[in-house]
């Protein structure tokens, strides 16, 4: 199926390595134009405002929702605001630009009611026991946290039939390079 370049999503399960993706084809690929979601979480070492997250308070988050600068946002994992800002990914796309999105599930099934010519990819793990190694391997959330991620990633990975695409995750520059490809793109990563 081929559709227009412009808008890509990419959406899958929690620790498949959506953030390793990204961050490789941000700094593999500049002609992609990668959003920077706006988050109410907050930053971990080493990530940056304005360029990984803009890190934004309830409050802030609140208003940008009120005033429908939001193209999508959810609740993510039980705790957290996350959401892509309309008018920079408008810009972008006008401007004939490669625009990907990083985001949930959620989030995807949002931007496919409002722009239902997009082009979905899910990205899915090698096998569940990989994605749920990866997952406790990461170290950062704490046992119920992670028991709460693997609960929706079961949810998610059922959510595969509704992308146009499937990756697997089983390299990360193969991904990547599958992924521009997928958005009309020429791959280079290697
Ligand atoms: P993390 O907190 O580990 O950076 O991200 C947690 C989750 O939030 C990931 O699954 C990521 O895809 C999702 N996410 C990041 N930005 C957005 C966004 O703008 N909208 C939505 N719906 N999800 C997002």
């Amino acid at each position: 199926m081929s559709k227009k370049p412009g808008l890509t999503v990419l959406a899958g399960p929690t620790a498949v390595g959506k953030g390793t993706v990204s961050t490789y084809i941000r700094d593999t690929y500049p002609e992609v134009w990668l959003s920077v979601s706006a988050t109410t979480r907050a930053a971990r070492p080493g990530e940056q405002d304005g360029v990984h997250y803009f890190f934004k308070s309830a409050e802030e988050f609140d208003s940008l929702v009120a005033d429908g600068q939001m193209l999508e946002w959810a609740v993510v994992h039980g705790r957290n605001r996350y959401g892509t800002l309309r008018s920079s990914v408008d810009a972008a796309i006008a401007e004939g630009k490669s625009v990907l999105l990083e985001i949930d599930l959620q989030g995807a099934r949002q931007v496919k009611a409002a722009v239902p010519d997009a082009t979905f990819v899910f990205l899915a793990p090698p096998t569940w026991e990989e994605m749920v190694r990866r997952l406790v391997g990461r170290g950062t959330e704490t046992p119920e946290e992670q028991q709460r991620r693997l609960e929706t990633a079961k949810l998610e990975l059922a959510a595969e039939p509704e992308f146009d695409h499937t990756v697997i995750n089983d390299d990360v520059r193969r991904a990547a390079d599958e992924l521009v490809s997928l958005m009309g793109l020429t791959p280079h990563g290697r």
